[in-house]
């Protein structure tokens, strides 16, 4: 598959000498769904601000279909689109006012589909920005990302702020932009999110990237088991066949039993305390 984003070796060190990222080298395939993960102040919006051309990088390379954000972001822009972690609007606006100018700016003319995005995100469109709630804000400008049916779309953390059935209608339809092909760059900390929806992930820690991998890499093999007999609680990790375990506990013949697998949490956890 074709690298959509490709970002090389990219460093950036803010005006108070603060280095935010120290050289980090990756990159997103066509119609893949990349989340960015990563703790607080790790460095996924100054990755996020460099690709949009809203700050600029202390060296290194990024690319979006082979354009540099900084000579040809007017273009990138007519195929790109972005979500921000922190929506702001001008107050007085009405969410509809919004979405027309976007879809004029864009060239797009599908008011059907906007009317259908209104609808499935259950927001209206008669109402002004400042009597929105934050949640409700952000789908004015998830609504404004999918109305010109981009190529690209980079989100900072989308889903903060919304309910849970949002997030899902949210994720719903960003998988129909990826099976049209559309490429996703997605920074989350939601690791749940990214475990379900996204194909590869990119861990980024003070600055640096420390793994990225298919999602699969951190689904464990292994089960939790839990049991109690006699009124005492035995644990024990099983990593062996299934026949086997029903075999084991036959023999053990437990009064209770809880078998798990350990989250994918547990597995990003320990791979980013072990770097
Ligand atoms: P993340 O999005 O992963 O939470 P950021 O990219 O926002 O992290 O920030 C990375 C680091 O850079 C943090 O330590 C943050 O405090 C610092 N930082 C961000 N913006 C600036 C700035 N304008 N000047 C100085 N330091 C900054």
């Amino acid at each position: 598959m074709r690298n959509v984003i490709e970002i090389n070796e990219l460093k950036k060190t803010y005006s108070n000498g603060f280095c935010a990222l120290k050289g980090i080298s990756l990159s997103v395939k066509e119609g893949e769904i990349l989340g960015l993960i990563g703790k607080n102040g790790a460095g996924k919006s100054t990755t996020i601000r460099i690709l949009l051309n809203l700050i600029n990088q202390t060296s290194g390379e990024v690319k979006i279909n082979g354009f540099d954000p900084r000579k040809d972001i007017k273009l990138i822009n007519s195929f790109t689109s972005f979500v921000p972690s922190e929506v702001s609007y001008y107050g007085g606006l009405r969410v509809k006012d919004i979405i027309n100018y976007s879809m004029r700016i864009s060239n797009v003319k599908d008011y059907e589909k906007a009317n259908r995005l209104y609808e499935y995100l259950e927001i209206n469109p008669e109402r002004k920005i400042d009597e929105l709630s934050l949640g409700n804000r952000k789908k004015v400008s998830i609504i404004q990302a999918l109305i010109k049916s981009p190529t690209v779309i980079i989100l900072d953390e989308p889903t903060s702020g919304l309910d849970p059935l949002i997030q899902e209608k949210l994720f719903h339809l960003l998988m129909k932009e990826k099976k049209n092909g559309t490429s996703i760059l997605l920074s989350s900390h939601n690791l749940q999110e990214v475990e379900k929806y996204c194909d590869r992930v990119a861990i980024i820690k003070d600055g640096n990237l420390i793994e990225v991998a298919e999602i699969d890499k951190f689904k464990s093999d292994v089960l939790n088991v839990t049991y109690t007999k006699d009124g005492k609680e035995y644990k024990m990790i099983w990593g062996n066949s299934i026949h086997d375990l029903l075999k084991e506990l036959t023999k053990i013949n437990p009064d209770t039993l809880e078998i798990k697998k350990p989250s994918i949490e547990e597995e990003f956890m320990k791979h980013y305390e072990e770097d």
